[in-house]
């Protein structure tokens, strides 16, 4: 079932506002069985909208627009499907009847621009928008069918549910398909993807593949336009392969963070932690605290950036700032150390690093990061040296994840295990 996504409006076109609805519907339509084979925009002019409809009508068996359908003269969506199936626009009772409930109930006065949104091309069916004024339109052509849908993402969320769900679903036949995320951090995209080099191959049945966000890496799995229970077993069984061979880099699925990871880690083994953060200014503990629940592990967080706190907060010895300077491994040793044991937590996460765009040198270029974990055992330090390519608050970022990144891996093998271990 080859679905086809319109997103009509000058502001998107402009680039002024983001086309959220078109990613929103594209996973929305494949999770009920259909294959999106095309995104467009178009701004408000009907003859483009017009031309949009035809081409996609003409590749797709359903097509499914947003935008353009508010009372306002910009808003030429209605005009445009009429122009696309050569019929004229008429205006209808229950099409008015929705409206005028609706301004009823908001205790607003109906204006004559908003008779407008009651017209609807003849032998189009009328979608009721209980949540806006502008209702929506179905086209049941007799091989593709149209659907119209405001702009706004929760009037057409809750519009697509009650219109599009119940075609997509029955079209499919309850071949549905299946798709899992396996997040990951910690191995170089590149080392990821020859692991994985056979299962990524085109044509493969379930499709597997790679996409890089934020120093994240998402491993998709996605079994199309099978019967549910097939395309889950097959899912499943790649997953399993996909987690042998990446081991301890996959952190989880779906919507997991590094947070959440940890979290989940600490709290299975009723572990505490506090941070001790100069560069990353309180992210460490922040993203930690992000996590509901989150007192159950976190306990306390410093924020030592000038030196003199680094020595009075945490009680770096001089002589080690003056010998090594604040980014040094020194330095991150004794901050987690001290950490662990002033605030009494099982574990202590510390960083110090040159998060830029100044302040770098040729032995200590922007980018350069120390990472310091204190167990009950020991103390180990990461170093790591980030692309000059990345900014401010993308070393920042990294160095937050690489931090909790650290932990969750002592925590899996019961002992600090560096990245590259
Ligand atoms: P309404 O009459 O309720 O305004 P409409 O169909 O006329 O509905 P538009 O006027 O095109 O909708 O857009 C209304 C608002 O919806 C826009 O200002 C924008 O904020 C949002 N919107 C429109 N299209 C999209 C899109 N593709 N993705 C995300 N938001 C969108």
């Amino acid at each position: 079932m080859r679905v086809e996504l319109l997103s009509i409006g000058d502001e998107l076109v402009a680039g002024l506002s983001l086309d959220t609805n078109s990613a929103w519907l594209a996973q929305a339509v494949r999770r009920l069985g259909g294959t999106v084979i095309r995104h467009t925009t178009v701004g408000d002019r009907v003859g483009e909208i017009a031309g949009a409809l035809q081409a996609a009508r003409s590749r797709a068996d359903i097509v499914v627009a947003t935008g353009g359908l508010g009372p306002t003269a910009d808003d030429l969506t209605r005009e445009a499907l009429a122009e696309a199936l050569g019929c004229p626009l008429e205006e209808r009772p229950e099409a008015m009847a929705q409206i005028e409930a609706f301004f009823a109930r908001m205790g607003r006065a109906l204006r004559d621009s908003n008779r407008r949104q009651a017209l609807v091309p003849v032998g189009c069916d009328v979608i009721e928008n209980p949540r806006g004024t502008a209702p929506g339109i179905h086209d049941r052509g007799p091989e593709v069918e149209i659907f119209l849908l405001p702009g706004v993402p929760a009037e057409m969320k809750e519009m697509f549910a009650r219109s599009v769900e119940p075609v997509l679903l029955e079209r499919s036949a309850g071949r549905v398909g299946c798709a899992l995320s396996l997040r990951c951090f910690g191995m170089p995209e590149s080392t990821l993807g020859d692991r994985l080099a056979d299962l990524m191959a085109r044509d493969r049945v379930p499709r597997v593949g790679t996409n890089a966000s934020e120093g994240v890496i998402s491993v998709r799995i996605v079994a199309d336009g099978l019967a549910a229970d097939e395309a889950a077993a097959l899912v499943r069984a790649d997953e399993a392969v996909v987690r042998e061979r990446l081991g301890v880099a996959v952190f989880g699925a779906e919507e997991d963070t590094l947070a959440t990871a940890v979290a989940r880690e600490l709290i299975a083994r009723g572990c505490t932690v506090s941070t001790a953060e100069s560069c990353t200014g309180g992210l460490i503990a922040k993203r930690l605290t992000d996590v509901p629940g989150s007192s159950a592990y976190f306990r306390c967080g410093y924020v030592t950036y000038a030196n003199e706190m680094k020595e009075s907060v945490l009680h770096v010895p001089r002589d080690l700032l003056i010998a090594h300077g604040a980014v040094s491994e020194p330095v991150a040793r004794h901050l987690a150390e001290a950490c662990r044991s002033q605030a009494g937590t099982d574990f202590a996460l510390s960083a110090t690093g040159i998060a830029g765009p100044g302040g770098g040198t040729p032995e200590k270029p922007v980018g350069l990061v120390f990472l310091g974990l204190a167990t009950p055992d020991e103390v180990v330090v990461y170093r790591r040296q980030w692309s000059d390519t990345l900014t401010r608050e993308e070393i920042r970022d990294r160095s937050a994840k690489a931090a909790m990144d650290l932990l969750r891996r002592c925590l899996l093998a019961g002992r600090p295990l560096l990245p590259s271990e």
